[in-house]
C-alpha cells in the first residue's frame, strides 16, 4: 500500500498528470505522466522508472508535441 510521504494519507490514486521542468533555463512541460496522486494534499509521486523516463524525454532532442506561452511574474509583496 502506497502512503503519501508528505501527509501520511493512504488515499493515493493513479492519475495522469502534467509537470513542468526547468532545463538549462528553459521551461518544458510533460503531460500524460502516470503518477500516484495524494487525494488529501495533492502531492504527486513518480516511480523511479517514470522519473527516469521523464529525464530521457526532456533531455532528448525529440520534437515537443506542442508549444505553449508562459507568462512570468516577479513576486512583490
Ligand atoms: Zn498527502
Amino acid at each position: 500500500m502506497n502512503k503519501c510521504h508528505i501527509c501520511g494519507s493512504n488515499e493515493i490514486k493513479e492519475e495522469l498528470v502534467k509537470e513542468t521542468f526547468e532545463i538549462d533555463g528553459k521551461l518544458v512541460m510533460v503531460e500524460g505522466i502516470p503518477a500516484q496522486v495524494c487525494q488529501r494534499c495533492g502531492e504527486v509521486i513518480f516511480s523511479s522508472e517514470i522519473a527516469e523516463n521523464i529525464r530521457l524525454i526532456v533531455h532528448s532532442n525529440s520534437q515537443p508535441t506542442k508549444s505553449i506561452q508562459v507568462d512570468v511574474f516577479a513576486f512583490s509583496a
